[in-house]
Protein backbone atom coordinates (compact mmCIF):
# COMPACT_ATOMS: atom_id res chain seq x y z
CA UNK A 1 0.00 0.00 0.00
CA UNK A 2 1.22 3.70 -0.43
CA UNK A 3 -0.54 6.80 1.28
CA UNK A 4 -0.39 8.47 -2.25
CA UNK A 5 -3.73 9.36 -3.36
CA UNK A 6 -5.01 6.95 -6.33
CA UNK A 7 -6.42 7.44 -9.43
CA UNK A 8 -8.16 5.03 -12.16
CA UNK A 9 -8.02 5.94 -15.79
CA UNK A 10 -10.50 4.45 -18.02
CA UNK A 11 -9.89 4.31 -21.52
CA UNK A 12 -6.18 4.54 -22.89
CA UNK A 13 -5.93 6.39 -25.58
CA UNK A 14 -4.47 10.33 -25.82
CA UNK A 15 -7.10 12.06 -22.77
CA UNK A 16 -6.40 9.03 -20.78
CA UNK A 17 -2.61 9.12 -21.39
CA UNK A 18 -2.13 12.48 -21.20
CA UNK A 19 -4.10 12.59 -17.88
CA UNK A 20 -1.86 9.30 -16.66
CA UNK A 21 1.57 10.94 -17.08
CA UNK A 22 0.53 14.25 -15.53
CA UNK A 23 -0.76 12.66 -12.39
CA UNK A 24 2.08 10.53 -12.46
CA UNK A 25 4.29 13.10 -12.45
CA UNK A 26 2.67 14.90 -9.91
CA UNK A 27 2.70 11.70 -7.40
CA UNK A 28 -0.07 9.90 -8.07
CA UNK A 29 -0.20 6.48 -7.74
CA UNK A 30 -2.35 6.31 -11.42
CA UNK A 31 -3.88 3.44 -13.18
CA UNK A 32 -4.94 2.72 -16.29
CA UNK A 33 -7.70 0.40 -17.70
CA UNK A 34 -7.84 0.50 -21.54
CA UNK A 35 -10.89 -1.62 -23.33
CA UNK A 36 -8.53 -2.81 -26.17
CA UNK A 37 -6.58 -6.06 -25.89
CA UNK A 38 -3.74 -4.88 -28.14
CA UNK A 39 -1.74 -1.32 -28.78
CA UNK A 40 -4.33 0.76 -30.28
CA UNK A 41 -3.96 1.13 -33.97
CA UNK A 42 -3.61 4.36 -35.79
CA UNK A 43 -6.72 6.59 -35.51
CA UNK A 44 -5.89 7.44 -39.21
CA UNK A 45 -4.47 10.48 -39.43
CA UNK A 46 -3.21 13.99 -38.85
CA UNK A 47 -3.50 15.97 -36.11
CA UNK A 48 -2.33 20.07 -36.12
CA UNK A 49 -0.06 20.38 -33.72
CA UNK A 50 -1.13 22.52 -31.13
CA UNK A 51 0.13 24.39 -27.81
CA UNK A 52 -1.53 22.32 -25.10
CA UNK A 53 0.22 18.68 -26.34
CA UNK A 54 3.31 20.28 -26.34
CA UNK A 55 3.19 21.58 -22.82
CA UNK A 56 2.04 18.02 -21.78
CA UNK A 57 5.34 16.37 -23.04
CA UNK A 58 7.17 19.54 -21.44
CA UNK A 59 5.93 18.55 -18.16
CA UNK A 60 7.25 14.72 -18.83
CA UNK A 61 10.24 15.79 -19.59
CA UNK A 62 10.46 15.05 -23.00
CA UNK A 63 12.94 17.23 -24.44
CA UNK A 64 10.33 19.04 -27.44
CA UNK A 65 13.05 20.87 -29.16
CA UNK A 66 15.07 18.10 -29.46
CA UNK A 67 12.09 16.09 -31.03
CA UNK A 68 10.54 16.20 -34.52
CA UNK A 69 6.84 16.53 -33.44
CA UNK A 70 6.19 16.59 -37.32
CA UNK A 71 5.17 17.62 -40.66
CA UNK A 72 5.47 21.37 -41.43
CA UNK A 73 2.99 22.92 -44.08
CA UNK A 74 3.75 26.06 -45.61
CA UNK A 75 0.82 27.41 -47.70
CA UNK A 76 -2.85 27.62 -47.85
CA UNK A 77 -4.40 27.00 -50.87
CA UNK A 78 -7.49 26.74 -51.48
CA UNK A 79 -9.18 25.24 -55.20
CA UNK A 80 -12.15 25.36 -57.17
CA UNK A 81 -14.28 23.28 -58.14
CA UNK A 82 -12.38 23.09 -61.57
CA UNK A 83 -9.00 23.26 -59.93
CA UNK A 84 -8.66 27.00 -60.18
CA UNK A 85 -6.39 28.19 -57.01
CA UNK A 86 -9.20 30.68 -55.33
CA UNK A 87 -6.24 31.83 -53.10
CA UNK A 88 -3.17 30.86 -51.80
CA UNK A 89 -1.94 32.14 -48.50
CA UNK A 90 2.13 31.86 -46.27
CA UNK A 91 0.43 29.95 -43.45
CA UNK A 92 2.83 27.73 -41.81
CA UNK A 93 2.11 25.17 -39.10
CA UNK A 94 2.92 21.53 -38.19
CA UNK A 95 0.54 18.50 -38.46
CA UNK A 96 1.76 15.53 -36.14
CA UNK A 97 -0.01 12.10 -36.33
CA UNK A 98 -2.07 10.49 -33.80
CA UNK A 99 0.05 7.22 -33.63
CA UNK A 100 3.32 9.84 -32.63
CA UNK A 101 1.33 11.10 -30.12
CA UNK A 102 0.21 7.72 -28.50
CA UNK A 103 3.61 5.95 -28.73
CA UNK A 104 4.98 9.15 -27.07
CA UNK A 105 2.38 9.18 -24.15
CA UNK A 106 2.66 5.31 -24.28
CA UNK A 107 6.57 5.47 -23.52
CA UNK A 108 6.40 7.72 -20.99
CA UNK A 109 3.73 6.15 -18.84
CA UNK A 110 5.36 2.76 -19.34
CA UNK A 111 3.62 -0.36 -19.54
CA UNK A 112 3.25 -1.71 -16.02
CA UNK A 113 0.31 0.23 -14.94
CA UNK A 114 -1.26 0.21 -18.45
CA UNK A 115 -3.97 -2.91 -18.42
CA UNK A 116 -5.36 -4.15 -21.63
CA UNK A 117 -8.07 -5.76 -22.10
CA UNK A 118 -10.00 -3.89 -19.20
CA UNK A 119 -13.68 -2.90 -19.98
CA UNK A 120 -15.28 -0.99 -17.23
CA UNK A 121 -18.60 -2.42 -16.58
CA UNK A 122 -19.61 -0.55 -13.33
CA UNK A 123 -19.04 2.33 -10.56
CA UNK A 124 -19.35 2.73 -7.22
CA UNK A 125 -19.47 5.39 -4.87
CA UNK A 126 -19.03 5.69 -1.18
CA UNK A 127 -19.46 9.23 -0.50
CA UNK A 128 -18.75 9.19 3.21
CA UNK A 129 -15.20 6.79 2.65
CA UNK A 130 -14.66 9.13 -0.92
CA UNK A 131 -13.58 6.45 -2.58
CA UNK A 132 -14.87 5.45 -6.18
CA UNK A 133 -14.94 1.84 -7.06
CA UNK A 134 -14.74 0.68 -10.52
CA UNK A 135 -16.24 -2.74 -11.81
CA UNK A 136 -14.68 -4.54 -15.04
CA UNK A 137 -16.45 -6.50 -17.15
CA UNK A 138 -13.80 -9.62 -16.46
CA UNK A 139 -15.60 -9.36 -12.73
CA UNK A 140 -12.60 -7.81 -10.83
CA UNK A 141 -12.69 -4.31 -9.36
CA UNK A 142 -10.54 -1.30 -8.21
CA UNK A 143 -11.07 1.45 -5.38
CA UNK A 144 -9.12 4.74 -5.58
CA UNK A 145 -9.47 8.31 -4.84
CA UNK A 146 -10.73 9.12 -8.07
CA UNK A 147 -11.96 7.99 -11.72
CA UNK A 148 -10.88 9.64 -14.54
CA UNK A 149 -13.70 8.69 -17.72
CA UNK A 150 -11.46 9.25 -20.74
CA UNK A 151 -12.99 6.80 -22.23
CA UNK A 152 -14.48 8.49 -25.92
CA UNK A 153 -17.25 9.55 -27.31
CA UNK A 154 -19.52 6.76 -26.82
CA UNK A 155 -17.99 6.85 -23.18
CA UNK A 156 -19.28 4.34 -20.46
CA UNK A 157 -18.21 6.31 -17.63
CA UNK A 158 -20.74 9.12 -19.07
CA UNK A 159 -23.58 6.56 -19.75
CA UNK A 160 -23.26 5.83 -15.88
CA UNK A 161 -23.12 8.96 -14.52
CA UNK A 162 -25.61 11.06 -17.15
CA UNK A 163 -27.15 8.81 -19.30
CA UNK A 164 -29.18 11.36 -21.13
CA UNK A 165 -26.00 13.24 -22.46
CA UNK A 166 -25.47 11.73 -25.64
CA UNK A 167 -23.53 12.63 -29.04
CA UNK A 168 -26.03 14.22 -31.54
CA UNK A 169 -25.19 13.22 -35.53
CA UNK A 170 -24.21 16.67 -37.21
CA UNK A 171 -25.80 15.02 -40.45
CA UNK A 172 -22.45 14.69 -42.15
CA UNK A 173 -19.22 12.14 -42.35
CA UNK A 174 -15.68 12.66 -42.62
CA UNK A 175 -14.64 10.12 -45.25
CA UNK A 176 -10.55 9.83 -44.80
CA UNK A 177 -7.43 8.41 -46.41
CA UNK A 178 -3.99 7.80 -46.68
CA UNK A 179 -1.71 8.05 -49.58
CA UNK A 180 2.56 7.03 -49.59
CA UNK A 181 3.45 10.60 -50.51
CA UNK A 182 5.97 8.46 -53.29
CA UNK A 183 2.34 7.04 -54.64
CA UNK A 184 0.70 10.71 -54.48
CA UNK A 185 -0.78 10.94 -58.84
CA UNK A 186 1.79 13.37 -60.23
CA UNK A 187 -1.35 16.41 -60.35
CA UNK A 188 -1.95 15.69 -56.73
CA UNK A 189 1.99 16.10 -56.08
CA UNK A 190 2.32 18.98 -58.24
CA UNK A 191 -1.05 21.31 -56.36
CA UNK A 192 -1.08 19.89 -52.90
CA UNK A 193 2.24 18.30 -51.69
CA UNK A 194 3.90 20.16 -48.80
CA UNK A 195 1.06 22.61 -48.54
CA UNK A 196 -2.74 23.07 -46.50
CA UNK A 197 -4.45 22.23 -49.38
CA UNK A 198 -8.58 22.86 -49.22
CA UNK A 199 -11.43 22.54 -51.84
CA UNK A 200 -15.61 23.60 -51.09
CA UNK A 201 -18.23 22.09 -53.42
CA UNK A 202 -22.10 21.83 -52.61
CA UNK A 203 -22.44 19.11 -49.38
CA UNK A 204 -18.60 19.07 -49.81
CA UNK A 205 -15.29 19.88 -48.03
CA UNK A 206 -12.27 18.67 -48.28
CA UNK A 207 -8.71 19.04 -47.02
CA UNK A 208 -5.49 17.69 -47.08
CA UNK A 209 -1.56 17.85 -45.70
CA UNK A 210 1.39 15.63 -44.85
CA UNK A 211 1.67 13.79 -42.02
CA UNK A 212 4.19 11.60 -40.49
CA UNK A 213 4.45 7.97 -42.24
CA UNK A 214 4.72 4.55 -40.56
CA UNK A 215 6.57 4.53 -37.54
CA UNK A 216 6.51 7.96 -37.20
CA UNK A 217 8.58 8.42 -40.38
CA UNK A 218 8.95 12.18 -40.56
CA UNK A 219 11.95 11.87 -44.07
CA UNK A 220 10.95 13.25 -47.03
CA UNK A 221 9.69 10.23 -49.67
CA UNK A 222 8.54 8.44 -46.47
CA UNK A 223 5.61 10.33 -45.37
CA UNK A 224 1.93 10.04 -46.42
CA UNK A 225 -0.86 12.54 -47.96
CA UNK A 226 -3.32 12.70 -45.11
CA UNK A 227 -7.35 13.70 -46.63
CA UNK A 228 -10.49 14.54 -44.74
CA UNK A 229 -13.69 14.74 -46.89
CA UNK A 230 -16.73 15.75 -45.16
CA UNK A 231 -19.46 15.02 -47.23
CA UNK A 232 -23.76 15.87 -46.58
CA UNK A 233 -24.98 11.83 -45.48
CA UNK A 234 -28.86 11.49 -44.05
CA UNK A 235 -29.61 9.33 -41.37
CA UNK A 236 -30.48 6.35 -44.09
CA UNK A 237 -27.13 7.03 -46.07
CA UNK A 238 -25.27 7.07 -42.59
CA UNK A 239 -26.66 3.93 -41.25
CA UNK A 240 -25.64 1.67 -45.03
CA UNK A 241 -22.18 3.02 -44.60
CA UNK A 242 -21.64 2.16 -40.80
CA UNK A 243 -22.71 -1.56 -42.14
CA UNK A 244 -18.71 -2.75 -42.35
CA UNK A 245 -17.50 -5.27 -44.38
CA UNK A 246 -17.82 -8.20 -42.35
CA UNK A 247 -21.81 -7.03 -41.80
CA UNK A 248 -21.16 -5.40 -38.30
CA UNK A 249 -22.77 -2.30 -37.56
CA UNK A 250 -20.53 -0.33 -36.10
CA UNK A 251 -21.51 2.85 -33.90
CA UNK A 252 -19.55 6.09 -35.33
CA UNK A 253 -16.66 5.20 -37.54
CA UNK A 254 -15.12 2.36 -39.90
CA UNK A 255 -11.40 1.45 -39.51
CA UNK A 256 -9.01 1.13 -42.51
CA UNK A 257 -9.63 -1.93 -44.46
CA UNK A 258 -13.44 -2.79 -42.76
CA UNK A 259 -14.83 -0.35 -45.38
CA UNK A 260 -17.72 -2.65 -47.51
CA UNK A 261 -16.09 -2.39 -50.91
CA UNK A 262 -19.41 -1.04 -52.66
CA UNK A 263 -18.45 2.12 -50.86
CA UNK A 264 -15.13 2.76 -53.15
CA UNK A 265 -17.05 3.21 -55.88
CA UNK A 266 -19.35 5.34 -54.28
CA UNK A 267 -16.74 7.33 -53.49
CA UNK A 268 -15.06 7.26 -56.94
CA UNK A 269 -18.08 8.83 -58.63
CA UNK A 270 -18.53 11.38 -55.98
CA UNK A 271 -15.11 12.24 -56.39
CA UNK A 272 -15.57 12.88 -60.21
CA UNK A 273 -18.89 14.63 -59.43
CA UNK A 274 -17.28 17.13 -56.68
CA UNK A 275 -13.56 17.55 -56.33
CA UNK A 276 -10.92 19.28 -57.85
CA UNK A 277 -8.17 17.02 -60.25
CA UNK A 278 -5.70 17.32 -57.51
CA UNK A 279 -8.05 16.15 -54.68
CA UNK A 280 -9.83 13.75 -57.10
CA UNK A 281 -6.68 12.01 -58.28
CA UNK A 282 -5.63 11.40 -54.44
CA UNK A 283 -9.06 9.90 -53.21
CA UNK A 284 -8.95 7.54 -55.92
CA UNK A 285 -5.01 6.88 -55.56
CA UNK A 286 -6.45 5.94 -51.47
CA UNK A 287 -6.50 2.05 -51.24
CA UNK A 288 -8.19 1.99 -47.87
CA UNK A 289 -10.65 4.79 -47.17
CA UNK A 290 -12.14 5.17 -43.65
CA UNK A 291 -14.81 6.78 -42.08
CA UNK A 292 -16.01 8.86 -38.88
CA UNK A 293 -19.38 10.36 -38.25
CA UNK A 294 -19.76 13.89 -37.17
CA UNK A 295 -21.18 14.23 -33.89
CA UNK A 296 -21.69 17.10 -30.96
CA UNK A 297 -21.63 16.62 -27.76
CA UNK A 298 -20.63 19.57 -24.69
CA UNK A 299 -21.70 18.01 -21.41
CA UNK A 300 -23.10 20.44 -18.46
CA UNK A 301 -21.13 18.39 -15.85
CA UNK A 302 -18.01 16.61 -15.73
CA UNK A 303 -17.53 16.24 -11.95
CA UNK A 304 -20.02 13.37 -9.68
CA UNK A 305 -18.14 12.84 -6.55
CA UNK A 306 -15.20 11.47 -7.49
CA UNK A 307 -15.61 10.36 -10.90
CA UNK A 308 -14.41 12.94 -13.43
CA UNK A 309 -14.93 12.67 -17.80
CA UNK A 310 -12.90 14.49 -20.04
CA UNK A 311 -11.79 14.58 -23.35
CA UNK A 312 -13.92 12.73 -26.23
CA UNK A 313 -16.00 11.83 -23.37
CA UNK A 314 -17.02 14.78 -22.33
CA UNK A 315 -16.91 16.86 -25.07
CA UNK A 316 -16.12 16.18 -28.47
CA UNK A 317 -15.89 19.39 -30.73
CA UNK A 318 -16.05 19.47 -34.78
CA UNK A 319 -12.59 18.62 -36.04
CA UNK A 320 -12.59 21.69 -38.13
CA UNK A 321 -11.57 23.51 -34.71
CA UNK A 322 -8.21 21.17 -34.93
CA UNK A 323 -8.59 20.92 -31.33
CA UNK A 324 -10.18 17.43 -29.88
CA UNK A 325 -6.44 16.37 -28.90
CA UNK A 326 -5.45 20.10 -27.44
CA UNK A 327 -9.03 20.07 -25.70
CA UNK A 328 -8.32 16.70 -24.06
CA UNK A 329 -4.30 18.26 -23.29
CA UNK A 330 -6.23 21.37 -21.84
CA UNK A 331 -8.71 19.33 -19.66
CA UNK A 332 -5.43 17.27 -18.42
CA UNK A 333 -3.55 19.93 -17.62
CA UNK A 334 -5.82 21.98 -15.71
CA UNK A 335 -6.92 18.82 -13.64
CA UNK A 336 -3.17 18.43 -12.57
CA UNK A 337 -2.72 22.17 -11.65
CA UNK A 338 -6.38 21.84 -10.15
CA UNK A 339 -5.20 18.63 -8.06
CA UNK A 340 -2.03 20.36 -7.02
CA UNK A 341 -3.51 23.57 -5.62
CA UNK A 342 -4.94 22.21 -2.67
CA UNK A 343 -4.90 18.68 -0.87
CA UNK A 344 -8.76 18.50 -0.88
CA UNK A 345 -9.94 16.46 -3.81
CA UNK A 346 -13.15 17.61 -3.92
CA UNK A 347 -11.96 21.25 -3.83
CA UNK A 348 -10.00 20.88 -6.76
CA UNK A 349 -12.59 19.60 -8.83
CA UNK A 350 -15.24 21.80 -8.17
CA UNK A 351 -12.45 24.17 -9.00
CA UNK A 352 -11.42 22.52 -12.44
CA UNK A 353 -14.67 21.60 -13.54
CA UNK A 354 -16.29 25.05 -14.83
CA UNK A 355 -13.96 26.84 -17.31
CA UNK A 356 -13.61 23.11 -18.63
CA UNK A 357 -17.07 22.70 -19.02
CA UNK A 358 -17.31 26.33 -21.00
CA UNK A 359 -14.15 25.05 -22.97
CA UNK A 360 -16.44 22.17 -24.56
CA UNK A 361 -19.16 24.29 -25.09
CA UNK A 362 -17.56 27.11 -27.04
CA UNK A 363 -15.19 24.42 -29.15
CA UNK A 364 -18.37 22.87 -30.23
CA UNK A 365 -20.25 26.39 -31.26
CA UNK A 366 -17.19 26.99 -33.01
CA UNK A 367 -17.31 23.80 -34.89
CA UNK A 368 -20.97 24.00 -35.73
CA UNK A 369 -20.52 27.39 -36.68
CA UNK A 370 -17.50 26.17 -39.10
CA UNK A 371 -19.12 23.05 -40.45
CA UNK A 372 -22.60 24.29 -41.13
CA UNK A 373 -21.13 27.13 -42.96
CA UNK A 374 -18.99 24.72 -45.06
CA UNK A 375 -21.61 21.99 -45.70
CA UNK A 376 -24.72 23.68 -45.47
CA UNK A 377 -24.34 27.07 -46.21
CA UNK A 378 -25.60 28.32 -43.14
CA UNK A 379 -24.03 31.35 -41.73
CA UNK A 380 -22.99 31.69 -38.42
CA UNK A 381 -25.93 33.55 -36.11
CA UNK A 382 -24.27 36.44 -34.23
CA UNK A 383 -24.31 35.63 -30.73
CA UNK A 384 -25.83 39.04 -28.86
CA UNK A 385 -25.14 40.03 -25.43
C1 LIG B 1 -11.88 6.67 -35.17
C2 LIG B 1 -11.26 7.98 -34.69
C3 LIG B 1 -10.34 8.66 -35.50
C4 LIG B 1 -9.78 9.85 -35.09
N1 LIG B 1 -8.87 10.48 -35.88
C5 LIG B 1 -8.37 11.67 -35.49
C6 LIG B 1 -7.43 12.35 -36.28
O1 LIG B 1 -6.97 11.84 -37.29
N2 LIG B 1 -7.03 13.58 -35.90
C7 LIG B 1 -7.50 14.16 -34.74
O2 LIG B 1 -7.13 15.29 -34.41
N3 LIG B 1 -8.30 13.51 -33.94
C8 LIG B 1 -8.79 12.30 -34.30
N4 LIG B 1 -9.65 11.66 -33.51
C9 LIG B 1 -10.05 12.29 -32.28
C10 LIG B 1 -8.96 12.15 -31.29
O3 LIG B 1 -8.38 10.87 -31.30
C11 LIG B 1 -9.57 12.38 -29.94
O4 LIG B 1 -10.32 13.55 -29.95
C12 LIG B 1 -8.51 12.52 -28.88
O5 LIG B 1 -7.63 11.42 -28.98
C13 LIG B 1 -9.12 12.45 -27.51
O6 LIG B 1 -9.83 11.28 -27.50
P1 LIG B 1 -10.05 10.46 -26.20
O7 LIG B 1 -8.76 9.89 -25.70
O8 LIG B 1 -10.88 11.29 -25.31
O9 LIG B 1 -10.98 9.30 -26.78
P2 LIG B 1 -10.64 8.10 -27.74
O10 LIG B 1 -9.45 8.36 -28.57
O11 LIG B 1 -11.90 7.73 -28.43
O12 LIG B 1 -10.25 6.95 -26.70
C14 LIG B 1 -11.14 6.37 -25.80
C15 LIG B 1 -10.50 5.09 -25.31
O13 LIG B 1 -11.32 4.52 -24.30
C16 LIG B 1 -11.41 3.13 -24.52
N5 LIG B 1 -12.67 2.68 -23.93
C17 LIG B 1 -13.94 2.92 -24.37
N6 LIG B 1 -14.84 2.36 -23.57
C18 LIG B 1 -14.15 1.76 -22.57
C19 LIG B 1 -14.52 1.02 -21.42
N7 LIG B 1 -15.81 0.77 -21.12
N8 LIG B 1 -13.54 0.53 -20.61
C20 LIG B 1 -12.23 0.77 -20.89
N9 LIG B 1 -11.82 1.47 -21.97
C21 LIG B 1 -12.76 1.97 -22.80
C22 LIG B 1 -11.37 2.98 -26.03
O14 LIG B 1 -10.96 1.68 -26.41
C23 LIG B 1 -10.36 4.06 -26.43
O15 LIG B 1 -9.05 3.58 -26.45
C24 LIG B 1 -10.17 10.41 -33.85
C25 LIG B 1 -11.08 9.73 -33.02
C26 LIG B 1 -11.61 8.52 -33.42
C27 LIG B 1 -12.57 7.78 -32.48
Amino acid sequence: MTDKPRALIVGGSLAGLFTANLLGRAGWDVEVFERSPHDLDSRGGGIVLQPEVVEVFRRMGIDVGAMTLGVASRYRTVFGPDGSIQSKQLAPQVQTSWSLLYSTLRKGFGDARYHQGMTLAGLDQDRDAETVTARFADGSSRTADLLVGADGGNSAVRALLWPDARPRYAGYVAWRGLVAENEMPPVSREMLHGDFGFANNKGSHILGYLVPGAHNDMRVGHRLYNWVWYRVADEALLAEILVDRNGRPRVSAIPEGMLADRWRAHLDTEADQLLPPPFGEIVRATRQPFIQTIRDLAVDQMVSGRAVILGDAAAIPRPHTAASSSKAAANALSLADALASTSDIDVALARWQPAQVALGKALLRQGMQTGDHLLFGRRPLLEVG
